[in-house]
């Protein structure tokens, strides 16, 4: 299961440096593949969306932290839980029920986010 951030979040920034895959961004804020990872040049990630891993994205969300799906490894690989949710004050880091990735399909995500 990839996390979600919920819309009840109310934007301590707890969580963002706490994610090992820089998969967390404020509200308003573009997102690139190459931030906090090895990647470089085109991408194409666990969801099928590819983009040059430089290139900044779209925000998921305006007004409050968005988790990129395709970066969330569960923290599998690097912590024994999710960090966000482990630090998140208000308890709206949950599983995204949309991207229910096994414990396998995160460690290869995790492969090849950080080569
Ligand atoms: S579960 Fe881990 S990898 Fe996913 S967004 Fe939270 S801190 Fe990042
Ligand atoms: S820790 Fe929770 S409340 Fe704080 S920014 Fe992250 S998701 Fe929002």
């Amino acid at each position: 299961m990839a996390i979600k951030i919920t819309d009840e979040c109310i934007n301590c920034g707890a969580c963002e440096p706490e994610c090992p895959n820089n998969a967390i961004y404020e509200g308003g804020a573009e997102w690139r593949f190459s931030d906090g990872t090895s990647l470089k040049g085109q991408f194409t990630g666990f969801s099928g969306f590819t983009a040059d891993a430089d290139a900044p994205q779209e925000p998921k969300e305006m007004d409050v932290y968005y988790i990129v799906t395709d970066k969330c490894t569960e923290c599998v690989g690097f912590h024994d839980e999710p960090q966000c949710a482990a630090v998140c004050p208000v308890d709206c880091c949950v599983d995204d029920e949309d991207n229910p990735h096994t414990e396998a399909e995160n460690l290869q995500k995790k492969e090849s986010l950080h080569l």
